[in-house]
């Protein structure tokens, strides 16, 4: 099986833990054919903007790949989020040599955008084990709505773990919420990646925690399937080493039952695929 994992991040994001250097090695060890380098637009440093940072993530991620010789393909992303909510100008990252650009939404950005009263501080997880269930409801309503204007409307080739509230909501705070009640919303999103030709990612961060889900679950994975989705990514998230690559096998397997044949990857911003 050939694993590709195009979601990772690296010493150049501000809450990643290891270097490309030990990504790589790790990477190596594990006989992953490619990895995608995709560190975060966020959060700036006062004069020390997060594009600086993602410059020199995508200049270093360029040398490894020269230095490692084909051994393994080394590419260069971003993760370009919450850029309808107060996020970055992202028009630097357009400047860039880029592979591949993740579209995702973060939940800080919108919490000040659509809730600038809420008493639960910026943070997902405190809102995610303090705020009672309505308000919980009404935020992941408007996280799928950002989503679906990212979908439609933003110049990137994945949407990222598309069931992010969730890893806060139910895996941290353990609080139960029913995403199927969001599936008519979640489905205006998938429809929209269909729709622009991009590529949904099956994030498979939570694996490597004690909430084993994947975001997003096989559920949505086949609505998307069902409305002709075929573009998929698997991403590990890892934000070090260690989680590099966990749960994509698995992924893979889920993926193949519900009848997808073949991985997407990005070069140049152009997709490739690589049967499963
Ligand atoms: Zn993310
Ligand atoms: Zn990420």
């Amino acid at each position: 099986m050939e694993i590709y994992d195009c979601h990772l991040h690296t010493t150049y994001s501000k809450d990643g833990k290891s270097t490309l250097d030990e990504m790589c090695g790790r990477a190596l060890a594990l006989g992953m054919h490619a990895i995608t380098v995709t560190d975060h637009n966020e959060p700036d440093t006062p004069g020390f903007p997060a594009y600086e940072h993602i410059r020199q993530s995508v200049a270093a991620a360029k040398r490894k790949n020269e230095e490692l010789g084909g051994r393994l393909q080394v590419y260069a992303g971003v993760e370009l989020a919450d850029q309808f909510i107060g996020g970055q100008d992202p028009a630097p990252y357009y400047e860039m040599d880029l592979d591949c650009i993740l579209g995702s939404i973060h939940s800080t950005k919108m919490y000040s955008a659509f809730f600038p009263d809420h008493t639960f501080g910026s943070d997902l997880l405190q809102s995610a084990q303090k705020a009672d269930m309505d308000f919980l409801k009404k935020f992941v309503e408007a996280y799928y709505s950002e989503l679906r204007k990212t979908a439609e409307k933003a110049d990137v080739d994945v949407i990222a773990h598309l069931t992010f509230p969730l890893r806060y909501i139910n895996g941290r705070a353990n609080r139960g919420l029913d995403i199927a009640e969001f599936y008519p919303l979640i489905d205006q999103v998938l429809a929209a990646v269909v729709k622009t030709g991009k590529a949904l990612e099956v994030n498979t961060s939570g694996m490597a925690t004690d909430w084993k889900h994947f975001m997003p679950d096989e559920d949505i994975l086949k609505r998307y399937y069902a409305l002709g989705g075929r573009f998929v990514t698997t991403g590990s998230d890892a934000h070090r080493a260690e989680n590099l690559g966990v749960g994509i096998p698995e992924a893979i397997h889920m993926l193949q039952k519900i009848g997808f044949t073949h991985g997407s990857y990005f070069v140049k911003r152009k997709r490739f695929e690589y049967q499963f």
